[in-house]
């Protein structure tokens, strides 16, 4: 039930009551101000009632056709999708960042993920198990712009008049990325950014840090940057996404694939 309603809340859609019955046994059902509605038992979210446009507004809200389009390159090229660190979270991450095959003393910027990397997901701050962390990346990296968040949410044409951006970056300190295509295509804003405030020309320059191999590990090797994965992030997801990058990622690893070096090879520029 509260994975329903939060689901509900986050599409901005009013959610009320407005109907309990008895459908074979303890079922509830409730519908919201779009119209749609859908069964719950006890505290488990069962299925979608869709009999007018919910579906409708969950793809028109929340699909990403950048990742869409882009995840055809892994059937060519798997490795893309290929971290050049994992670890378990965002406090695992070594500062300054670095890895066997990320050389510290290049890397000039980070980009953030936000949902399920700093902070939990659909929430507009860091992580309070972070903290502290957050503060020392921030302090090895002193320039405010070194540091970018890139959200799939925030910042997003989703994010009605970017009002949830402006309120993490006042609580983080950190500037979230306006961008209209989501991620795995943002990266050429990305660069700009970087560029444009100083920070460094080359994309071989910047790691990406997210929880998803598919958006935000993908981006980073289209964009010819290092890519770090965080699994499973402040919280496991069992989504079926989910489900498949962690399966992907371990096929590909016993099958010795390794990912691309930033430098070493040509790198994506279409969304
Ligand atoms: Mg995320």
């Amino acid at each position: 039930m509260q994975y329903a309603l939060a689901q509900h809340k986050r599409y901005s859609l009013k959610f009320e009551p407005f109907e309990q019955t008895a459908v074979g046994g303890a079922y509830l059902k409730f519908g919201c101000g779009c119209g749609c509605g859908y069964f719950e038992t006890g505290e488990s979210y069962r299925t979608i009632y869709h009999h007018s446009s919910f579906i409708n507004h969950q793809l028109a809200m929340s699909f990403n056709l950048s990742a869409t389009l882009n995840i055809i390159r892994l059937v060519f090229k798997p490795e893309l999708c290929l971290p050049h660190l994992a670890v378990p979270n965002f406090n695992q991450i070594p500062i300054p960042v670095s890895s066997d095959l990320i050389p510290k003393d290049k890397i000039k910027a980070i980009v953030l993920d936000k949902d399920n990397c700093i902070a939990k997901d659909h929430d507009d701050k860091v992580w309070h198990e972070y903290t502290e962390h957050w503060e020392e990346l921030k302090k090895m990296y002193p320039n405010a712009n070194q540091l970018l968040i890139v959200s799939n949410s925030a910042g997003t044409n989703d994010d009605k008049q970017h009002q949830q951006a402006k309120l993490i970056e006042k609580r983080t300190g950190v500037t979230i990325l306006r961008h209209s295509t989501k991620k795995p295509g943002c990266h050429v804003e990305i660069m700009d950014f970087f560029r444009e405030k100083g920070i460094c020309k080359s994309p071989s320059e910047v790691v990406i840090v997210g929880d998803r191999l598919f958006t935000d590990v993908l981006m980073a090797n289209m964009m010819g940057s290092y890519g770090i994965w965080l699994n499973p992030g402040v919280h496991k997801s069992d989504s079926i996404v989910c489900r498949l990058e962690r399966y992907v990622y371990s096929l590909l690893l016993s099958r010795n694939y390794q990912p691309p070096i930033p430098g070493a090879s040509v790198t994506v520029t279409s969304h």
